[in-house]
């Protein structure tokens, strides 16, 4: 997965740039047809495609690791088919789970349906924190709940973003890079890196 990244990574480089340079090249060369329109739009979303193929390159070490190194830890609550299936019975039977299995303050929780990642979120005070979700609208669909202990208040928001790019949930509405947290996570900063040495090469006229 690694080298085909790194392989889509270049191809979109060396496509960009035929694109870029195609003004300078029409002097020397005659062509046909009018020239690529650049506009802002269409480098902003080569731009997180970069992004997207650096992240992946560095996935294993950046992601899984960054993610082994920061939590103690990792319990699994699962939803059981016996007993209340209702949300209010859910979020009783989950802070049962969680006052008996759960030792630390510091956790991101990981919310599950099947094998789709709904919700990423961390908490600083236990379980009273991740107990809001059931009440959510996409709750109803949850199969399971991870929760990694952490040290510290210290990793515990890089450990978070490290999950959100793992498990690209579906409901946590601060997705973009600029939102995260700028400084913490290695992969933000492999992501910011990207844009800006790609803004630097390619400008709009
Ligand atoms: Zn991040």
């Amino acid at each position: 997965m690694t080298k085909h990244a790194a392989v889509r990574f270049e191809r979109l480089l060396r496509r960009l740039f035929t694109h870029w340079s195609a003004g300078l090249v029409s002097l020397v060369r005659a062509r046909r047809g009018p020239l690529p329109n650049l506009h802002s739009q269409k480098l902003r979303r080569a731009i997180e495609k970069l992004q997207d193929e650096a992240e992946k390159c560095r996935f294993r070490t950046l992601v899984i690791n960054g993610m082994r190194d920061r939590y103690e830890r990792r319990v699994s609550w699962r939803v059981r088919t016996n007993g209340g299936r209702g949300p209010l019975a859910r979020r009783t039977a989950f802070m049962e789970w969680y006052e008996n299995h759960v030792g630390a303050r510091n956790c991101v929780y990981v919310f599950w349906a099947g094998r789709r990642c709904r919700y990423v979120g961390r908490t600083t005070v236990g379980r009273s924190r991740p107990k809001t979700h059931f009440e959510k609208h996409w709750a109803a669909g949850v199969t399971r709940v991870d929760v990694y202990e952490c040290r510290g208040r210290r990793d515990l928001a890089a450990l978070e973003c490290l999950a959100m790019h793992r498990f690209q949930p579906s409901h946590n509405r601060a997705r973009s890079a600029q939102q995260r947290y700028l400084g913490k996570c290695r992969v933000c900063a492999l992501r910011r890196r990207v844009r800006l040495e790609a803004r630097r090469i390619f400008r709009l006229r």
